[in-house]
């Protein structure tokens, strides 16, 4: 059996993580974890689960460890996630990821991708961004689509996430900078952690990842 190609996309909100991650996971054939989208689709839902975390993800806080562990561990028993994952937000707090070593045992982690862009592009990003309620597009205010309020893709409503309001864009930076930066030593001594510029343009961000995947002998 081939080895699992298990990925980390890290980087601040806004670097370029969902992109990224939804082009890697088709060209390698893995299917694209996200765990703040299927936080998301559980407030959308309102099932219990979202019932639990909307207000959380609304202020921009995180949830905690323990509910996203478990969410990322059943993702993992679906068939479509037993060749690879391309984890996209997770892990996010250094328990998560030794949570994550304990799931996944020697077939660890292969790469972890740092996506590396100023703070002061992340917070334009975000704050410009508008998205598809729907299919999760995405689209810039000036974008037609944002100004109509109609995804051209599929027709959904298109709207400012909550959290992309100015104050949950500050609470979301400052939580990045105390729980999830600490991940990139975390990796760095285990020798997985390549961080790539992500202020250039996202064919050429994706090109220099698949060049480390390739150099590496990961695909
Ligand atoms: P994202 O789309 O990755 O920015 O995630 C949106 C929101 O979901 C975050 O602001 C958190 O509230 C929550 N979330 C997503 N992933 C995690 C995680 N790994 N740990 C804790 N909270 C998370």
């Amino acid at each position: 059996m081939s080895p699992r190609l298990n990925l980390i996309v890290l980087g601040k909100q806004g670097a370029g993580k969902g992109t990224q991650s939804t082009v890697l996971s088709e060209k390698y054939g893995i299917p694209h974890v996200s765990t703040g989208d299927m936080l998301r689709n559980a407030v959308k839902v309102e099932n219990e689960l979202g019932k639990k975390v909307a207000s959380i993800l609304e202020a921009g806080e995180l949830v905690s460890d323990d509910i996203v562990n478990q969410l990322v561990e059943e993702r993992f028993k679906q068939p479509d996630a037993q060749h690879g994952v391309l984890l996209d937000g997770f892990p996010r707090t250094i328990g998560q990821a030794e949570a994550l070593e304990a799931m996944l045992g020697d077939d660890g982690i292969k790469l972890c991708i740092n996506l590396d862009v100023p703070i002061e592009l992340v917070t334009e990003r975000l704050s410009s961004r508008r998205v598809c309620q729907e299919c999760g597009t995405t689209y810039k205010d000036t974008d037609i689509e944002a100004i109509s309020g109609t995804c051209s893709n599929c027709g959904g409503d298109v709207i400012q996430r909550t959290d992309d309001y100015p104050e949950a864009i500050r609470t979301r930076l400052e939580n990045y900078e105390r729980d999830t930066e600490p991940l990139l030593s975390f990796y760095a001594s285990r020798g997985l952690l390549v961080t790539v510029d992500g202020d250039q343009s996202p064919e050429d961000v994706t090109n220099e990842i698949m060049r480390v995947v390739h150099e590496r002998g990961l695909a």
